[in-house]
């Protein structure tokens, strides 16, 4: 097959819409896609600080190629997760994929910063949860440490329709109130976006390919099995009947999202104690995982300005 704009043989078929493109092409559609995604959900303004946190995969190291081709002055972070060979390897990709794009890169780990990796800690919480705290806390404290004004991550179309489809299927409502491209910063929580929210798992994959990013394959030893991949299943199985399912669902969410905002517990957040960022009880959950007495030190002393 050839590709629909220059006639030369087709690197691949788009279901929605259905075309076929070479791979010049292919690139110059997934790139012109996130742009727009930008540019809609006004996710990136002029001579903010951007933040991508990167993983070693291949949602973050595509969002963070194609926002340094689209011209946006980026630094990324990497949390080493300290689970053994897997975390090593994840932060060696984070550095070849950084240097790829000349990109500087900030390295946080958490065996060095908290005395135990994930999965050593004793604690009664599954091991995904409290990494997810520690996770979200990091991130968002280095980016506020270091006066960021938005972080970036990789999520993708599929990544948001499996999100939304487990939370219905679950009936947690008010996880739904305020998921989408864009979460507003507010307080000491700095903003967060999503570039490849318009974008499918299969077409971050093909980008990634068809520019050359090396990414790390393997998934977490502790997420094997997750329910959030036999949703992915189910969707890409509708998608394949129905091209477009994915996206239609996404959009309607948004223009639904409305429905659920009364859900939301409205709660007073506090400062925590220990370490005086947002927290709905006395001592914020990853102080409180952790056993922190003091906060944890996260600024970057040679940060520029
Ligand atoms: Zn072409
Ligand atoms: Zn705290």
């Amino acid at each position: 097959m050839k590709c629909r704009f220059c006639g030369k043989k087709a690197y691949i078929k788009l279901h929605h819409p259905k075309m076929y493109l070479c791979r010049e092409h292919f690139m110059e559609y997934f790139e012109r896609k996130v742009k727009r995604t930008i540019e809609k959900y006004r996710l990136l303004g002029k001579g903010e600080r951007i933040l991508v946190a990167v993983s070693g995969g291949k949602d973050s190291a595509v969002v963070s190629y194609v926002l340094k081709k689209l011209g946006y002055d980026i630094e990324c972070l990497h949390i080493n997760l300290g689970i053994g060979e897997y975390s090593a390897k994840s932060e060696e990709y984070t550095k070849k994929q950084s240097e790829m794009i000349n990109s500087k890169l900030h390295i946080v780990r958490i065996k060095e910063l908290l005395g135990a990796g994930i999965g050593e800690l004793k604690t009664s919480r599954p091991t995904c949860s409290y990494c997810g705290i520690t996770k979200r806390y990091i991130f968002n404290k280095f980016a506020h440490d270091n006066s960021f004004d938005v972080i970036v991550t990789g999520h993708n179309l599929d990544d948001e329709a499996s999100f939304i489809f487990s939370n219905i299927m679950n009936w947690n409502t008010q996880y739904l109130a305020k998921q989408g491209p864009l979460l507003p910063g507010e307080g000491k929580f700095v903003k967060k976006v999503k570039p490849l929210y318009e974008v499918t798992e299969r077409e971050v994959v093909a980008y990634a390919l068809a520019v050359g990013i090396d990414y790390m394959l393997e998934e977490c030893p502790y997420s094997r099995g997750a329910t959030t991949l036999s949703y992915k299943e189910i969707l890409n199985q509708m998608e394949e009947k129905r091209p477009g399912t994915k996206m239609n669902f996404v959009k309607g969410y948004l223009r639904k999202r409305y429905l659920f905002e009364q859900e939301v517990e409205k709660r007073e957040l506090k400062e925590c104690e220990v370490c005086g960022m947002p927290s709905s009880g006395e001592i914020c959950s990853f102080c409180r995982v952790w056993r922190l007495k003091k906060p944890v030190e996260l600024e970057v002393k040679e940060v520029k300005r």
